[in-house]
Parts: structure tokens; C-alpha cells; sequence
């Protein structure tokens, strides 16, 4: 028997449908900024019922238009203070460190999302925002996470990168409360192109100062240029901006993946409920389960927790036994506050170092066959019986 190999992640594209959007832009010479990207902002608007999207390169710049954008309009000053979580990918935190502002990290709840309490007892006079990351699609207690932004007055960032699609009531995408929201569309993420992301906002002063500071702060693109005729050649550059906006190449790709994104999300639950139903019972393993503010999850991962080892010994364990049945799962994330960067904080959260210790994330993707996800589950079943 050939050894099998199933990954945490494995990317599924309608290749014809995304060849014939591309092609499109070989044949009317636009590859760039605009055309398909505007298309692009305008459905995920529509999608999402955030009012305004601008396309980006990645999320990683998006988060960090956001806090540039926040910095600006809002008078912040270096060394001000923004409330986030340890157990991120390190773009959510490197965006705060590229402003010159200080990472303050809060513990996180049974839903591995920033824990209300913990955030309010971080507060300070230098507090100015709290960045808010939705761990494979869950919002957490993110409604009282934003209950806590109005009533102190600081801002609301949300790292979307896992939650193209979640609900938090029927027919409400997460991101409509947020100052700003950054979705990545990278590709493993639930909307998959190769590598790109959308930042938006509910305020429009906002959203324009993006789109000029993610094209290098000219106040003028390249394609309403183009489209006018005249004077192509004449614009002013008001800020200092940078090179992060996105391409038409890769809004032809979303534009494909979002008719299925619902779709698609849905096949993700079903894989899930499954893995809930299947391994909900087992002794020495814990599943995460949504929060009572999710109506539906993107479930960008499904993930469990072993029992507490302190040094992630077990769950290393567990991993390695994967690896040689051919099986590759992940782990989201290990506590930022571990890493040499971060590490003035490491003792901050406690709750983030111990599942950060514990977490597994088992292959779930869109080309999970159900003999794989039985093979994943008896072997899940044997090891949690001999580990
Ligand atoms: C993937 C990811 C990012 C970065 O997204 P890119 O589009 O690759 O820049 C940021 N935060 C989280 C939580 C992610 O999973």
C-alpha cells in the first residue's frame, strides 16, 4: 500500500472558470490595479455588507495599512499601545511593530480568541486600539470585545485572515463593527487566490486615504487615468504611501472563488461535523467548539487540544505518530511571546501558552476525501488510546 499524504491544507481551484476571468485580462491589456479588482471591491462589499473594500496584495500589508491609517487620523503617537493576541500568525503582531507601537498582549478564552477580562485589565492612558484575531473563523467574545472598544473609546482592528465568510447572526458578516477589517486570501485561506487580501471599512474618509496610501499615496490610479484619456500623465502625491495594492490577475481568481465561497464554507462544516460527532467522545483529546456570537463559521480549521503535557511534549508526540502515517496536521499558532521578537512578554498569558502547548489542527480542506477523514479519524482514535 502506497503511503498516503494529507495535508492541513490543500488549496481547490476552478481552474477553467479562473482561466477564462484571466484570460479576460490578457485580452484587454489589464492586469493591474482596477478592472477586475474594482469588480472585486464592489462584491465583496456586497457580500460581506461592509460599505467599503479596497483590494490589497495580502493581508500582511492590510493589517498594517490599518494601524498606519489609525496612527495617522488619530494623532497616535510612537510607543502608544495596541491590546493583542499571542496565538496569531505573526503578520497580526509585525504590523503593530512596523508603526513603532507596542504590542500588549492579552490572554485569550476557551475559544482561543482574546479574552474580554484579560483585554480590560490591559487598558491603559496609551491604549489606543485592540486587534482582534477570529482563530479559524470563530468570532469568540468579539461583541463584548467591542462593547469594551466604545465604552473606553479606542479603535477596533480585526485580523479577518480566517473569516471570509462567518456569520455572527443570520445574514450578518463579521467585520461590519470593526474600524477596520483585513481579509487574506492567500492560498490556503477559505477564499484562496495565490496571494492577496481585502482591507475595509464602514467609514469612507477612511477607505480613500487607503486606497491612495496603498498606491504609493498618488492621488489618482493608474486605470480612472486611463479610462479619462487626457492628462494621464498628471497627479499629485500627497502622502507617503507604499506598493500594496492588488492586481487584476488575482481579483480574477476571488471573483471565481466567491460565487462558491458560501458553498464551499458549507462543505468545511460538514467536514467538521463529523470530526465533532467522531472524536467528540474520545478521552484525552478536546475539541474547540464556536462561540454562542457565531451564527456560522468560515471553519478555517478544526482544531483539538491534547492533554496539558506544560512543554508540548504530547502534542509533539502526536505529530510525529501523524507524520509516519502520513498524515501532516498543523498547529495554530504557537504563543508569539515564545518567539525572540516578542519575548519582553512571555510570561504575560498563561491560557495562550498552555493550548499553544496542546493545539492540533487536522487536515481540512476542500479535497478531503471521506476515506481520508476516516482514515484521519481511526487514526486519531488509535493514538489518543496508546499516547
Ligand atoms: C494568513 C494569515 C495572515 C497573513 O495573511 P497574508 O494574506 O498571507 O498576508 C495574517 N493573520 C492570520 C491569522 C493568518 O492566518
Amino acid at each position: 500500500m502506497s503511503k498516503k499524504n494529507i495535508n492541513v491544507f490543500t488549496p481547490f481551484f476552478r481552474t477553467d472558470e479562473i482561466l477564462g476571468e484571466i484570460e479576460e485580462c490578457l485580452e484587454k491589456g489589464w492586469t493591474g490595479m482596477g478592472f477586475k479588482t474594482q469588480i472585486f471591491e464592489d462584491k465583496w462589499s456586497e457580500y460581506t455588507g461592509i460599505p467599503y473594500s479596497h483590494f490589497l496584495s495580502s493581508n500582511t500589508v492590510g493589517l498594517h495599512l490599518a494601524v498606519r491609517l489609525l496612527k495617522i487620523t488619530g494623532g497616535w503617537q510612537d510607543g502608544d499601545e495596541i491590546i493583542t493576541t499571542p496565538l496569531t500568525f505573526v503578520s497580526t503582531n509585525h504590523s503593530i511593530l512596523y508603526e513603532n507601537l507596542k504590542p500588549v498582549f492579552a490572554d485569550v478564552d476557551e475559544y482561543l480568541t482574546l479574552d474580554p477580562k484579560s483585554v480590560e485589565q490591559k487598558i491603559t492612558s496609551k491604549t489606543k486600539a485592540v486587534m482582534f484575531v477570529g482563530i479559524g473563523g470563530n468570532p469568540g467574545r468579539l461583541d463584548q470585545i467591542t462593547e469594551l472598544c466604545r465604552k473606553h473609546d479606542i479603535k477596533l482592528i480585526l485580523d479577518a485572515a480566517h473569516m471570509s465568510g462567518t456569520l455572527v447572526r443570520k445574514g450578518i458578516h463579521v467585520g461590519q463593527e470593526a474600524d477596520a477589517t483585513v481579509f487574506s486570501f492567500q492560498a490556503v485561506k477559505n477564499l484562496p487566490t495565490a496571494d492577496s487580501g481585502m482591507i475595509c471599512f464602514r467609514d469612507k474618509e477612511l477607505h480613500e486615504l487607503a486606497t491612495k496610501l496603498s498606491w504609493l499615496g498618488i492621488d489618482k490610479t493608474t486605470f480612472s487615468r486611463a479610462q479619462k484619456g487626457s492628462y494621464k500623465w498628471k497627479y499629485d502625491v500627497p502622502h507617503l504611501g507604499y506598493k500594496y495594492h492588488g492586481n487584476s490577475i488575482m481579483a480574477a481568481m476571488g471573483l471565481v472563488q466567491l460565487k462558491y465561497l458560501d458553498e464551499d464554507n458549507s462543505k468545511r462544516n460538514e467536514i467538521c461535523e463529523k470530526y465533532y460527532s467522531s472524536l467528540g467522545d474520545l478521552d484525552g483529546l478536546e475539541l474547540i467548539r464556536d462561540s454562542e456570537y457565531c451564527f456560522k463559521s468560515s471553519k478555517h480549521l478544526f482544531q483539538v487540544l491534547v492533554k496539558d503535557s506544560s512543554n508540548g511534549e504530547l502534542r509533539d508526540k502526536y505529530i510525529e505518530e501523524f507524520n509516519i502515517n502520513g498524515i501532516y496536521p498543523g498547529v495554530h499558532y504557537i504563543d508569539n511571546t515564545n518567539y525572540t521578537m516578542f519575548k519582553y512578554a512571555q510570561n504575560d498569558c498563561p491560557n495562550a501558552r498552555m493550548f499553544s502547548n496542546r493545539l492540533i489542527s487536522l487536515p481540512l480542506h476542500l479535497r478531503l476525501t471521506d476515506s481520508d477523514q476516516n482514515y484521519i479519524i481511526n487514526t486519531v482514535k488509535k493514538l489518543s488510546g496508546k499516547l
